[in-house]
């Protein structure tokens, strides 16, 4: 696995591993705002929102790090072109390279 001027895999793993602690962290906390609206200053619609958002990320992050174990990532789904370090290092979780980076909703 070579990425070019990027960080290394172990870097990008451990900001990975992070990510996710972030997310299911913030997803306790949310989980328990849904039952006490308010104890975290949100309403319901923006809790709904950011638990949909956390589940997502982790959705990623997760199939990120299982790419890793496989040996297939950093690596677009779409091309198979490595994807940049730089563009990696700044979404770890990324799939594609930018060409192919479906449009966002
Ligand atoms: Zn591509």
């Amino acid at each position: 696995m070579d990425i070019d001027t990027g960080p290394s895999i172990a870097t990008l793993r451990q900001t990975l591993q992070t990510q996710l602690r972030q997310h299911s962290e913030n997803l306790t906390v949310l989980a328990a705002a849904d039952t006490d609206p308010g104890s975290i200053g949100e309403d319901p619609h923006t809790i709904a929102a950011r638990t949909v958002a956390a589940r997502h990320a982790i959705e990623e992050i997760t199939a990120a790090l299982s790419r890793i174990t496989a040996g297939v990532y950093g690596r677009c789904e779409r091309c198979t072109d490595p994807i940049p370090g730089a563009r990696l290092e700044i979404l770890p979780h990324a799939r594609f390279c930018v060409p192919c980076q479906p449009r966002e909703r």
